[in-house]
């Protein structure tokens, strides 16, 4: 290893910044982030170091470098971009025994400054000792879409309850246990999810023995999933699934979606799958209790978002009446998944001001919507489970006035990779499902802004104009 890993901790002590361009500007803000007292020298600076002097935040002392600088600074950072200035402050540092680093110069500097991810107080600082600064970078990237944007929230929350938490369990075994468990559970997942109150509030029944820890562990996550393609999950998803002790899925979600669950999950498949009918939602909600009641971490895993056709809003209303703590997390929904892969904008400054999403399944046959509202002109419809209606809710849109040569699109399983899409008007759109044996699930997409599909612009002029 070329470099000892260490932090500093610079809190209140002087350092020293040489130069004033955009580079400088960039370790000024991370040295104020550590709260250290700097100064910075250098003929002429940017509005960003010129704004933070002005503030006070950091002393401006407007002129070239001098060796004597140095003396007194816990570190010293060169940002010129003039090699021989480098150099001076360079040698002036090393002649007073004071830690230095110079900007892109290894071999100039004591020290070197790691790419960083920042979840305060969690810092993950990644190094290569200078050989491959891009690489660094791209590992960073990698890290920064592993950590949760709110690490820094649950560290501060877990520093906050280290003291009561020792004092409660004398036991370090015992101790150990218990954070690893907060760590995985639901108090961790609340304050990740932003409630800072709750957290706090279940931490303290927690910790006073309020609440036994078995009884308190357990959890429903409803999860949005997405349309498909397992890209589209969110971080959120992800880390659920991958925590979670028992699944509980819909018909919709794909395999290719479940490979991210843990492996040694349980898991639960509600729909209909063939010779068995598919679960009532009063059974679904009682085996998401047990589970939960059990000290179990559910995730209730649905096709795009729980709350757009989804019957989350259900399930959320049910555990929460029972006293399980629920947590929502949003998917991308059928209709932004597909209109997203078929290249079709739903909403559009020339054809479209409005989107609206409507079923095409009533609680008992063809629903009961308001046609004339639907039928208006200079706004997109998306219809979910309505290929069996398809014929019946297009005659009801032209009959109340819509132009039954309005385009049409229908994208059957979006987002996966045999996702299917065609085309045809209105007025002709049963024929198009059936002649291209559509069985869903799918979506239909009605309104000019079809038009502007990648496909659509892509076909021959005659298929063009049938297609609208
Ligand atoms: N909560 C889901 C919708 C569930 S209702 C969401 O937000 O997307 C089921 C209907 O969603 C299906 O009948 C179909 O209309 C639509 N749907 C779901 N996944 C789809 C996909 N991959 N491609 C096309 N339509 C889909």
């Amino acid at each position: 290893m070329n470099h000892f890993p260490a932090f500093l901790d610079l809190d209140g002590r002087r350092c020293l910044l040489v130069g004033g361009g955009e580079i400088a500007a960039r370790k000024l803000r991370l040295l104020l982030k550590a709260r250290a007292v700097v100064t910075v020298v250098a003929p002429q600076v940017g509005d960003e170091i010129a704004d933070l002097a002005a503030r006070g935040e950091a002393r401006w002392i407007r002129r070239g470098f001098a060796p004597e600088d140095v003396s007194g600074q816990a570190v010293v950072l060169a940002a010129t971009g003039l090699a021989e200035v480098d150099e001076l402050v360079a040698a002036a540092a090393h002649a007073a025994g004071r830690p230095v680093n110079v900007v892109d110069r290894a071999d100039l500097s004591s020290f070197i400054v790691p790419a960083i991810v920042d979840r305060d107080p969690v810092v993950v600082a990644i190094s290569t000792a200078g050989t491959a600064p891009v690489l660094a970078r791209r590992l960073r990237e990698q890290i920064e879409s592993l950590l949760p944007a709110g690490l820094g929230r649950l560290a501060r929350l877990a520093g906050s309850f280290r003291g009561a938490v020792r004092a409660n369990l004398a036991d370090g075994n015992a101790r150990r246990r218990f954070w690893e468990r907060f760590f995985d559970g639901p108090i961790a997942e609340r304050i990740l999810a932003g409630d800072e109150r709750g957290a706090r509030e279940r931490m303290l029944a927690l910790v006073n023995g309020r609440v036994a820890a078995d009884e308190f562990s357990g959890g429903v996550a409803i999860v949005g999933a997405g349309p498909g393609d397992p890209d589209l999950l969110t971080f959120r998803a992800l880390r659920l699934m991958q925590r979670a002790e028992v699944v509980v899925y819909d018909r919709l979600i794909g395999p290719a979606i479940l490979d991210y669950v843990r492996r040694d999950a349980e898991r639960v498949c509600v729909g209909k799958s063939p010779g068995r009918r598919g679960w009532t939602q009063d059974e679904i909600n009682a085996l998401m209790l047990r589970h939960a009641r059990a000290g179990r971490q559910v995730v209730r895993l649905k096709g795009g978002d729980p709350f757009v056709f989804g019957r989350g809003g259900e399930e959320l209303a049910f555990l929460r009446r029972h006293g399980i703590p629920v947590e929502v997390v949003p998917g991308i929904t059928a209709a932004g998944g597909c209109a997203a892969y078929a290249g079709i904008p739903l909403t559009h400054r020339d054809h479209a001001q409005a989107v609206t999403f409507v079923t095409g399944q009533g609680k008992d046959g063809d629903p009961d919507l308001d046609w004339a509202a639907l039928a208006r002109a200079r706004q997109t419809l998306v219809i979910y489970m309505g290929v069996a209606a398809a014929g019946r809710i297009a005659a009801r849109l032209v009959e109340h006035g819509l132009a039954p040569t309005t385009p049409v699109a229908v994208i059957e399983n979006g987002t996966h990779p045999d996702q299917k899409v065609v085309f045809g008007t209105l007025d002709r759109i049963e024929t198009v499902v059936r002649a291209n044996g559509i069985r869903g699930p799918a979506v239909i997409i009605v309104g000019e802004v079809v038009r502007l599909s990648d496909a659509v612009a892509a076909m021959p002029a005659p298929a063009r104009a049938l297609a609208g």
